[in-house]
């Protein structure tokens, strides 16, 4: 027998599919755009395919912006008809958790940017704001560590330490979150635990997964994570619009360990584009090891590009 999954799709059978699926999931980075450049041909896609009446929704793992920034950039990348309710990204789907699922009573306390706070003032879910740092100096005029000074303000009622991408990580916020989490009855989310992103010329961005791990280590805890691969995007977009099949479904992201995983996990049909970080090899190696179908890490379907989706538009 050949290989399980990990079907190169081209013409007809790309045809095929588009016309069996009524919704699509796109992970964003790696799929639509690098960066700031969009991968050629896919605005027409995904333009095409709203534009035909498909359901279309994004799921991206990042969570530095908030909904409204993804709008724009939508926009400026030539994804002119992508409305923010169809966006679901780390930071509002960790917000739309604390508000609806954990009901935190107490504030949270964030490691993470702009994306994450601008999401859970709008989903009316409080936070504690991070002061401005001081140093002091010890009686030898040593800086003291400010973790020791400061750690955490024990009154201030903290009953969550969300996790998310922080490009201005501290030792002090890894103590004072470590601290928190103490307490038995604080919430331990992160925004996703991706390892990291490929950035231009083979450079790497450390993700968030990383600053987790270090406060799972501090804490001999395990965090609750909200991004793919977990399932709770996918309930987030079931609970806001009625009807979302999931065998109508095809998940399309670059990355086997996060997106392709998901789609198993919700039970939605994969597909790899190799625009992104896993390639065919990578695919194959899960391929010959998986013993079960019920967590899968194997595309059903691959594609160079989701730009090989234009010709089946065509008659
Ligand atoms: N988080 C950060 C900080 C990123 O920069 C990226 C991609 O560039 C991601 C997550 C992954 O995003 P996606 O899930 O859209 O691939
Ligand atoms: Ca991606």
């Amino acid at each position: 027998g050949g290989l399980k999954g990990c079907l190169k799709v081209r013409g007809s059978q790309i045809r095929h599919l588009l016309e069996a699926k009524d919704t699509f999931l796109f992970d964003c980075d790696g799929v639509l755009w690098h960066g700031e450049k969009a991968v050629p041909g896919a605005p027409g896609v995904v333009n095409t395919l709203i534009g035909r009446g498909k359901r279309v929704f994004f799921v991206t793992n990042n969570s530095t912006r908030p909904r409204e920034n993804y709008v724009h950039k939508f926009y400026r990348l030539g994804f002119t008809d992508v409305r923010r309710e169809q966006i679901f990204s780390s930071s509002y789907c960790s917000a739309v958790y604390l508000r609806d699922v954990a009901r935190v009573r107490g504030q949270v306390f964030v490691i993470g940017g702009k994306g994450i706070r601008d999401e859970l003032r709008e989903a009316g879910v409080p936070f504690l704001q991070e002061e401005e740092q001081e140093r002091r100096l010890d009686v030898d005029g040593q800086p003291q560590p400010d973790a020791t000074i400061f750690n955490c303000d024990l009154s201030a009622d903290v009953k969550a330490v969300l996790v998310g991408h922080d490009d201005q990580f501290t030792f002090l916020k890894l103590a004072k979150a470590s601290c928190y989490l103490k307490d038995p009855d604080c919430l331990f989310l992160a925004t996703d635990n991706d390892p990291w992103h490929p950035l231009k010329d083979g450079r790497i961005l450390p993700g968030s997964g990383c600053l987790t791990a270090a406060l799972e280590v501090a804490t001999g805890r395990k965090a609750t994570v909200i991004g793919k691969p977990s399932r709770f995007m996918f309930e987030c977009i079931s609970s806001q619009f009625s009807g979302v099949d999931p065998a109508q479904c095809l998940m399309v992201g670059d990355r086997l360990e996060t997106d392709m995983l998901f789609g198993s996990n919700c039970g939605l049909d994969t597909m790899l584009t190799l625009t992104g970080v896993s390639q065919m090899e990578d695919a194959e190696v899960y391929s010959k090891s998986e013993r079960s179908t019920e967590q899968s890490f194997v595309p059903d379907y691959v594609v160079d590009s989701i730009a090989d989706f234009l010709p089946a538009f065509e008659e």
